[in-house]
């Protein structure tokens, strides 16, 4: 199963932010560290700050900061969230849906697995996932403070 290229950056900004301690980067640095474009961080820090993960405050002293939901966020749910509940496979296929649409015991099957992928990631946290080896890998990268 492949992630949404928003789901894997949302899971960058926690990882950065967990490690940031009492600094608070702004949306532009946390891009720049993730090596993302500002429009796509911006876009994920704005669903973030909606499901109550991070703290974003402006002006002066302001960024960006992990609320205590956050460092403890569930993985499972986060991608889960992101992903949506669509199946792995376009069996509407658009114009031509799959022939096999409607009794496709395949379906199921993929259906079962994505779950088991889901499920798997559940009890992951953000905190975890942001844990040695990879915390001081953040944290030594250029314009990490
Ligand atoms: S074979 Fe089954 S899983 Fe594959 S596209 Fe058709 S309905 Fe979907």
């Amino acid at each position: 199963m492949r992630l949404l290229r928003s789901t894997d950056l949302a899971l960058r900004v926690l990882m950065r932010l967990a490690v940031a301690g009492e600094s608070t980067p702004a949306t532009r640095e946390v891009a720049a560290d993730m090596d993302v474009p500002y429009t796509h961080a911006a876009k994920v820090v704005a669903e973030l700050q909606h499901m109550g993960l991070l703290d974003a405050r402006r002006g002066r002293g302001g960024g960006l900061s992990l609320t205590a939901k956050g460092r403890t966020a569930s993985v499972g749910a986060l991608v889960r969230a992101f992903e949506g509940d669509g199946d792995v496979v376009d069996c509407e296929g658009g114009a031509t849906p799959c022939p096999l649409n409607t009794a496709c015991r395949l379906r199921t099957a993929l259906r079962q697995a994505q779950e088991a992928f889901f499920t798997s990631l559940d009890p992951v946290t953000v905190a975890d996932i942001a844990a040695e080896p990879t915390g001081a890998l953040l944290l030594g990268m250029p314009g990490v403070r």
